[in-house]
């Protein structure tokens, strides 16, 4: 086991910077799961752990050791890889003791190895197996089982599961987590699926064009997502988001405005641009809001297409008749529409007039400009504080 640990890692290729900077570590132990979309430098920021890649610029270091310039086999780590190639003349026994045996360890030791590998990706009694005999799901845990006979300290997995069917692949995130659990090793994980890296992992590294975005816990980036990127990216599905821009001790948005005290807005003065944010279940019909602690004013809308998912409904709302009109010729622009989820029991109709509400305690403020978060959750609200400790010494 080893901690993994990149210092400013840069690489470029000809006109593109596929990593840009990255500075991050990964503990020892530790599930920790690169993702963003397609061409955003995982895969690159992987292969110079991994010594597939060396960078441009920057260190690589795993345990106390650097290893930037170390050739893949001598750096102790495992790789499994989206594409399985197994051997196909080869049965499931010959296939996992493959590397072991290029490294002449003894039979013993070999048969030992192979054995205990494959009772921990629960492949015991296919040792005999061709690969033709074996499921999609199957193959991949030979490939796993290749990985964990090496005995590593560091664990590389580059999209092992992007080639599983759906079903499959939820049933084989159960099955790392359970093999993280009993192995101990560290893991680094790349994948462009959030769903797969909110559930395995310790943390997540989220990356977008080269640049680490944020590394924290998957609920640390839903919640508190650093910036606007990380929030549209982190949750599914994503988070709405309206243009504003602040007006005295608020924002205002083209359908809607957010009360908000200035000293929560550190800086900003009249005109500044703030997206403002807020995640579909965090969207609530008026009429529930009772159980809502800060809710928002109610914001007139029109309800669009419902989207029953069977746990929940995702309602589309429209904010303007005219955005309702645009559609028929060209997709509304975002600040128009709303995604609410509501309980499957929810009464509500296509096509229907509803007041909503947002939840104050959920709304993310962003600078548009650069993106960066300014606040998750608005707790004060000092005009109408004021007015509800009043309500509550009258009552
Ligand atoms: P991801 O794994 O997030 O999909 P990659 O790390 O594979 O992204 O690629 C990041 C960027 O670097 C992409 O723009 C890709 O086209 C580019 N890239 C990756 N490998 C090479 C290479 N060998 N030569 C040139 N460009 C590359």
């Amino acid at each position: 086991m080893a901690r993994v640990r990149l210092e400013n890692v840069t690489k470029r290729y000809e006109d593109v910077t596929a990593v840009d900077d990255v500075s991050l570590e990964v503990e020892d132990g530790e599930f920790v799961t690169f993702v963003g979309p397609s061409g955003c430098g995982k895969s690159t920021t992987m292969e110079t752990v991994a010594g597939l890649t060396r960078p441009t610029e920057g260190r690589v270091f795993i345990g106390d050791d650097e290893v930037t310039d170390l050739a893949p086999k001598d750096r102790g780590v495992s790789m499994v890889f989206q594409n399985i190639a197994l051997f196909p003349h080869m049965d499931v026994f010959e296939n996992i003791s493959f590397g072991l045996r290029l490294r002449t360890y003894d039979d013993d030791e070999i048969r030992r190895r192979v054995e205990g590998a494959a009772e921990i990706v629960q492949l015991e009694g296919m040792l005999e197996r061709m690969p033709d005999e074996l499921s999609g799901g199957q193959r991949q845990r030979v490939a796993i089982a290749r990985a964990i006979v090496r005995n590593p300290n560091v664990f590389l997995m580059d999209e092992p599961l992007a080639n599983l069917d759906a079903k499959l692949r939820v049933h084989m995130r159960t099955e790392l987590q359970r093999l993280h659990r009993e192995l101990g090793t560290t893991i680094i994980y790349v994948t462009h699926d959030q769903a797969e890296a909110m559930t395995m992992s310790d943390r997540i590294a989220v990356l977008n064009e080269g640049r680490l975005q944020q590394i924290a816990p998957p609920l640390t980036c839903y919640n508190e997502p650093s910036n606007l990127f990380v929030a549209g990216f982190i949750g599914s599905p994503s988070m709405n988001f309206a243009d504003g821009t602040v007006v005295g001790d608020g924002i205002e948005t083209p359908h809607f405005d957010v009360d908000v005290d200035r000293e929560t807005l550190a800086g900003a003065t009249d005109g500044d641009e703030i997206t403002v944010g807020v995640r579909p279940e965090d969207v609530h019909l008026a009429e529930n809001a009772r159980s809502i602690e800060a809710a928002s004013d109610p914001i007139d809308v029109r309800t669009d297409v419902l989207e029953p998912m069977g746990d929940e409904v995702f309602v589309y709302l429209l904010l303007t008749e005219s955005a309702e009109r645009s559609m028929e010729e060209d997709p509304a622009s975002s600040s128009d529409q709303l995604l609410m989820s509501v309980t499957p029991d929810t009464e509500i109709r296509e096509n229907q007039t509803v007041e909503i509400v947002l939840d104050r305690s959920k709304i993310h403020l962003f600078e548009t400009q650069t993106g960066e978060a300014i606040v998750h959750g608005i707790t004060d609200r000092p005009d109408r504080e004021s007015e509800s400790t009043t309500e509550e010494v009258d009552s």
